[in-house]
């Protein structure tokens, strides 16, 4: 107890950096938060940082377990850290003269919304400021810095909330009859400082703190507090960062950008985060502060020259020294964190002082672009290359994208109406409908539509498929709009709450502009922009290389073809799961060929009977009074059936395809329309009345746990043959003509083995009729199933016995383990989400804890029944990456999902063996 008291006495709770040296290590994130960690990390790389303390994250766990008492000993330590770096700027805390100004930012090992924002010009007072003012011969600087430290001190520490202080500088514009808040005067920005001063009294019920001290501990503790906000918790909550971590607190003295024309700040990334290119890439403001760059008050400049204009002089053109040091230090930094940095910067009187850097949030083309060039300069080997792309970025290579040059344009004309998050990847443009019908109406005019909605719901369905983007003022990421759009694989922007639609009028207003039906917007759904007027997208250089049929020739090395091919083989030679895809049809089986799929792990046969040619035999199978007629519908439907298979047995050409027997309930297949009913009586001789009637018996209160899957293939036994004599005779077939094949057959919904059983021994007899009929060697074939009934995963080991592999469908199998109908969970799925009653969609992400447990036990028990049995999954969930891991570590043979995630399964799946192996998990995450 003794021992434990006086090691707390002994614990060191801050770091000072400055003057090119500070303690700590780029390990030390844990103990400095990631901002401070950093600082620490460039002083000591001699760029010019200023001088400041950090104290520790553990500092602020000791704060919460004394209940909010400061830690023993800090009080101490932080003083004598401000003594230290008093001495080193030569100024003096709350000095009247001279006095040394300070910023107090919270910093958290990973970054956080929630946490308490920066404070800037801390230490000023009534009496400071006219110091201040003497000493930088600059009153409207003096004044404006204290107006702004007010502002943000009264917001974060003393919670008078932000609008107090924004509604006064308005009536003081207003009142002076200026425009901009540069135009006010110094005398302006002193009497703003009262009416500020006034503010925070009436709010926060004290008077404005006059002590420096004082008003350091106020934000220090207030930063720490934070950490404990039920914004910061939620987030971490979701994101499952540990509550133990704590934030470190960075005390940091000021640099202005605000002292005249010779000063600026701004923001950098070292090199561009669209395309990855090695240049400079960010903005930035001359005489401004701090955050005024992000904060859209005025609109900032751009750095390099090659994006400048005569009214918007770039960083280069206006302080080349300053761009040159920027330049110097983008190397360094580079050299020694390996990665793309992204770096906050200001300009006091020409001199250039770096405030932050961090690994910079990139495009997957940039992504893509950043580790090659490293690796080409050695810097990273070959599989860190593989573990510093992030595989959903992927979807951003292979989805339509907007010219980088064209977009930019746009952006600096001013174009940009707004933006919302990005939910959908991929760029889209066309006349705007508010409605499904109208959307449709549009399209069927031949025109490009974005559907633009408040929210969607499922009856907008028909307006989504007819859209070439969606945009909604409301919702979130896993809002339906964003959820149906990434299904579809259309691009879509959700929560774009600066829009405000009006869907009754027909009119969406942004900005002071008005838009109506009909007229042109732009969206990029990787970016969550909306542009006015029309951008066209075109198809993203992988998407069009590898999907063309056309082949085009070698690839450039450093082109993104080549880089993006060489990623996905380096991804293949690591991972162990095997990727195959979903597909329907031969031309999806192309596609998803040639984006690397090793097989079809799901054809679901029902889309083949959806077909306009086909429809009508199936209704006439299912509408058929008796055994005869039925079988001289499947006998039309033979010959179609064969010829599918014949086309996608080709297009794989020798890999396996999963070949799924019917699956849904026979009504889906039934007219819906009185019209359509009428045709269908005639074809086949009967009245409508008798149809009606039939159709009226297959009607079920609860479809998808009703007549469907192999209950199905049990009552009418004849479809499941037809089925399988089509998959036999087009395996034959294909085999003559010398293309390998390897036909699977898969049993959907079974919940009992003796479902199995019955049903596999039909396709057995099948297979035997047919290969002996032809007098052929037989094709090889395994009978297996599908396991997405819970029984069927509590029964797995009997199972296991029969079938010759498990696929699981996971798309059910969550449905029924969670009770939730896929079709109607949009209608509570966003509240779930919202009041983290759930932690994901399980729809989208495997619910390890739940379904999991069911997948783990089937695949256990299934192989102690059949060891070696085959094991795959071809829900949704198959494109998923951390679902992805999942599956891996329960040692599954392959995952199996729609053609376009098929590059982000096989990346997902190569970082499994790197996490393995300790190497993923060095990149952008
Ligand atoms: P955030 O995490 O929101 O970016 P920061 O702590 O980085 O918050 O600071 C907000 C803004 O204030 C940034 O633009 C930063 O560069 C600027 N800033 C922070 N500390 C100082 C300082 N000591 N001198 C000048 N500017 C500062
Ligand atoms: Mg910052
Ligand atoms: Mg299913």
């Amino acid at each position: 107890m003794s021992a434990a008291k006086r090691k707390r006495r002994a614990a060191r709770w801050v770091y000072p950096f400055g003057n090119g040296k500070a303690a700590g290590g780029a390990d030390k994130k844990d103990l400095l938060g990631g901002k401070g960690a950093n600082l620490g990390e460039m002083t000591r790389l001699g760029i010019p940082v200023p001088p400041g303390f950090t104290i520790t994250t553990a500092a602020c766990i000791r704060f919460f377990e004394r209940r909010g008492r400061l830690p023993e000993g800090l009080k101490e330590q932080v003083g004598r850290a401000l003594q230290q770096l008093e001495r080193r700027r030569g100024q003096r805390f709350g000095d009247l003269r001279n006095p040394l100004l300070v910023s107090v930012r919270s910093g958290a090992k990973f970054s956080m919304p929630g946490m308490m924002d920066t404070v800037l010009n801390l230490g000023l007072s009534d009496s400071v400021v006219v110091g201040l003012a003497e000493r930088s011969g600059n009153a409207r600087f003096a004044w404006d810095s204290y107006r702004r430290f007010i502002q943000m001190y009264g917001d974060v520490v003393l919670d008078t909330g932000k609008a107090p202080f924004e509604d006064a500088i308005e009536a003081l514009k207003r009142d002076r009859g200026v425009a901009s808040d540069a135009e006010l005067t110094a005398a302006d920005l002193k009497r703003l400082c009262s009416i500020f001063r006034k503010i925070v009294l009436r709010r926060a019920g004290t008077a404005f703190p006059q002590d420096a001290h004082g008003q350091l501990w106020g934000a220090i503790t207030a930063v720490f507090r934070s950490w404990n906000n039920a914004r910061a918790k939620r987030y971490r909550r979701q994101y499952g960062i540990p509550e133990s971590l704590g934030t470190a607190v960075n005390v940091q003295s000021m640099v202005f950008g605000n002292l005249g024309a010779d000063c600026a700040t701004g923001v950098a990334f070292t090199r561009d985060p669209a395309t990855g290119e090695d240049v400079l890439y960010g903005e930035w403001l001359p005489d401004a502060q701090g955050e005024d760059v992000v904060a859209g008050i005025r609109t900032p400049l751009p750095i390099s020259t090659r994006r400048a204009s005569a009214e918007r002089p770039s960083l280069e053109q206006s302080m080349p020294e300053a761009f040159a040091e920027l330049q110097r230090i983008r190397k360094t930094l580079e050299a020694h964190y390996r990665d793309m940095q992204d770096v906050e910067f200001t300009v006091e009187r020409g001199r250039l002082y770096m405030l932050q850097t961090r690994t910079g949030k990139r495009t997957g083309l940039a992504a893509l672009h950043i580790a090659f060039d490293l690796h080409a300069k050695r810097v990273l080997g070959k599989e860190e290359v593989v573990a510093r792309v992030e595989p959903e970025m992927l979807v951003h290579l292979l989805a339509p994208v907007f010219d980088p040059h064209q977009q930019a344009a746009a952006r600096e004309d001013g174009r940009m109406l707004g933006r919302g998050l990005p939910a959908g990847p991929g760029a889209a443009c066309g006349a705007i409908a508010f409605d499904a019908e109208r959307a449709e109406r549009l399209r069927a005019d031949g025109r490009s539509v974005l559907l633009v909605r408040t929210e969607t719901s499922p009856e907008d369905l028909g307006g989504m498929v007819a859209a070439s983007g969606i945009l909604t003022g409301r919702g979130g990421m896993t809002s339906h709009a964003a959820v149906v759009a990434r299904g579809m694989g259309k691009p879509c922007i959700v929560g774009a709450e600066v829009l405000r639609i009006d869907e009754k009028a027909g009119v969406l207003r942004a900005r002071s502009m008005v838009f109506r039906e009909g007229d042109d917007l732009s969206i990029d759904g990787s970016t969550g922009e909306v542009f006015v007027g029309r951008i066209e997208p075109r198809p993203s250089e992988i998407q069009s290389a590898l999907i063309s049929r056309r082949r085009a020739k070698k690839p450039a090395p450093r082109s993104t073809l080549a880089r993006f091919t060489r990623l996905m083989r380096w991804a293949d030679s690591i991972r162990r799961l095997k990727v195959r895809t979903n597909a329907d049809t031969p031309h999806d089986a192309r596609v998803a060929r040639a984006l690397g799929a090793e097989g079809i792990g799901l054809c679901r046969t029902e889309h083949m009977f959806f077909a306009e040619d086909r429809i009508l035999a199936v209704r006439e199978m299912i509408l058929a009074a008796d055994r005869e007629g039925r079988d001289r519908a499947l006998r039309k439907l033979l010959p179609m059936q064969r010829r599918d298979f014949v086309g996608i047995f080709k297009a794989m050409d020798g890999r396996p395809v999963t070949i799924r027997l019917l699956d849904p309930p026979l009504h889906e297949f039934l007219p819906t329309e009185d019209a359509q009913f009428r045709a269908l009586a005639e074809e086949l001789g009967v009245s409508k009345r008798a149809l009606s009637d039939l159709a009226e018996q297959l009607h079920e209160s609860n479809p998808m746990l009703g007549h469907r899957g192999c209950r199905l293939g049990l009552s009418y036994p004849e479809i499941y043959e037809m089925q399988a004599q089509a998959i036999f005779e087009a395996a034959i077939a294909v085999r003559r003509r010398g293309v390998k094949v390897a036909p699977e057959v898969m049993i959907p919904l079974v919940g009992t083995v003796v479902e199995f059983d019955r049903l596999a021994a039909r396709v057995r007899a099948v297979a035997e009729a047919t290969h002996r009929k032809a007098g052929v060697r037989p094709v090889r074939y395994p009978v297996g199933t599908m396991i997405e009934v819970p029984r069927a995963c509590l029964t797995a080991d009997a199972i296991g016995r029969s079938a010759d592999f498990f696929s699981f469908g996971t798309n059910d199998l969550t449905q029924m383990t969670f009770g939730f109908s896929r079709d109607d969970v949009a209608k509570f799925l966003p509240e779930y989400l919202e009041h983290q009653v759930l932690p994901a969609d399980p729809f989208a992400q495997l619910d390890e804890e739940g379904v999991g447990r069911l997948v783990r036990l089937a695949v256990k028990e299934g192989r102690e029944g059949s060891p070696g049995l085959k094991i795959g999954i071809c829900g949704e969930h198959g494109g998923d990456p951390p679902s992805v891991r999942f599956f891996h570590r329960l040692g599954m043979d392959y995952v199996s999902c729609s053609p376009f995630r098929i590059p982000v399964a096989r990346l997902a799946a190569a970082h499994c063996v790197l996490e393995e192996r300790g190497e993923a998990g060095s990149g952008t995450s």
